[in-house]
């Protein structure tokens, strides 16, 4: 499937060029004296100082070096620079989960009296905190849909700082041209911020088409077992800088735990993109020929309305795709009940496949107007497909059809 696609370009690091796949398994790591081939984990909350007149210049700065694990910690430091080498960014700051490093944007970059243009399918959290949280700062916040490049443009005001979307969208799959929607934003003066959790710098890189920040919950695929909650911020110098004083003062950094279980979740991140790719595409095209299946949404389908925006974005298109079984919510809920492999829970991004009712779960907290508005229907059915064989994922579906 990789044919339709052009080859990925090299990427350069320290002064060379290197794939992808290289860099996922070799760019950060520091070894120590003790020449450890696999990374190092540095679980200390604190570190020393040879004297007092060292611990005073690196708190006053005038020294680099580590100082306490909230400002850095060298495991943490390590996974901030694969993921900074994989985004193609200049620098990365880590932070204790997807939605922190979404807080931090708020807190760091903007003040009272800014604003946000959000597209409106984002990760439901990522609403909430715009609407609930970050309004109480003075921070507004409006919401276009986006696949439509007039309304990123006709929400702009002269206060607008920030662009915020997600591409593909969770869970109808919809996309938005990164390109176009960086020229509106930077036309305004607004950075775009892209939440590239659904495929990875491994399918999609949003700095090199455009964007000025990257967010992921690498809780999801950058992990890819379900292990550890995190998050990470990539981008310039400039707002990392903004960012990384942020959280060593507000304390939402991430564990060196859990950096390191990420460091090795993105050795394997390229391989596993492709496999979970490779699955979902075969379940999705087999899914539109299955009675009792209205609607699949996945873009790499052809007679997805953005297909082409999608090869041309993308290197491949990820491992999360939707349907709407023939019923309502019951029939839907039938179908989840009765697979027996899939696990039933709301995470994504897993070698476990994991299937989930949108409608009752992730976005149950929407009014039944929002989700209509949204395209969510009772009948939705959102499957991340792991890593299972396909022929046994198939014969799981096949269990949740003869039911509905
Ligand atoms: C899970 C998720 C988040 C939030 O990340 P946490 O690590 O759960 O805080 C944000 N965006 C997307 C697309 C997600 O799937």
């Amino acid at each position: 499937m990789t044919d339709s696609f052009e080859r990925a370009s090299r990427i350069q690091f320290s002064g060379q060029e290197y794939d992808l796949e290289t860099l996922a398994v070799r760019a950060g790591q520091h070894r120590s004296d003790e020449g450890e081939h696999s990374d190092a984990i540095f679980p200390t909350s604190s570190f020393v100082f040879s004297t007092a007149r060292e611990a005073a210049a690196r708190f006053g700065g005038e020294e680099d070096g580590n100082i306490y694990s909230r400002f850095t910690n060298p495991t943490v430091r390590a996974f901030e620079k694969r993921i900074a080498a994989l985004e193609g960014g200049e620098r990365a700051v880590a932070t204790a989960s997807g939605m922190a490093a979404i807080l931090s944007l708020g807190l760091a970059l903007m003040k009272t009296g800014d604003h946000v243009v959000c597209s409106r399918s984002v990760f439901g959290s990522t609403v909430a905190l715009f609407t609930r949280y970050l309004s109480r700062a003075g921070i507004e916040t409006t919401f276009v849909d986006p696949t439509n490049l007039n309304a990123w443009s006709a929400a702009i005001r002269p206060e607008t700082k920030m662009f915020f979307l997600e591409t593909p969208s969770n869970p109808l799959a919809e996309l938005t041209d990164i390109s176009a929607v960086a020229e509106i934003a930077h036309g305004a003066g607004a950075l775009l911020v892209v939440d590239n959790c659904f495929l990875t710098p491994a399918l999609q890189r949003p700095l090199a088409l455009g964007a000025d920040i990257i967010m992921h919950s690498a809780t999801k695929y950058l992990d890819g077992q379900g292990r550890c909650i995190g998050g990470v911020l990539v981008g310039r110098d400039a707002e990392m800088e903004a960012i990384f004083g942020f959280i060593r003062t507000g304390g939402a950094c991430l564990s060196p735990f859990n950096a390191w279980v990420f460091l090795k979740g993105l050795e394997t991140l390229p391989l596993r993109m492709q496999a979970h790719s490779e699955r979902a595409l075969s379940l999705a095209k087999w899914l539109q020929t299955q009675k009792g299946i209205n609607k699949v949404y996945y873009s790499g389908l052809e007679d997805h309305p953005q297909h082409a925006l999608a090869c041309r974005q993308q290197s491949a298109f990820g491992g999360v795709l939707s349907f709407e079984v023939e019923g309502d919510k019951d029939a839907a809920w039938r179908f989840i009940d009765a697979t027996e492999i899939i696990s039933i829970t709301g995470n994504l991004g897993d070698v476990k496949s994991t299937i989930t009712h949108p409608a009752t779960t992730t976005h149950g907290r929407m009014t039944p107007g929002e989700r209509a508005d949204a395209g969510i229907k009772d009948n939705l059915i959102r499957l991340s497909v792991g890593l299972e064989s396909v022929d046994d994922l198939k014969a799981d579906l096949l269990k949740g059809l003869a039911a509905v």
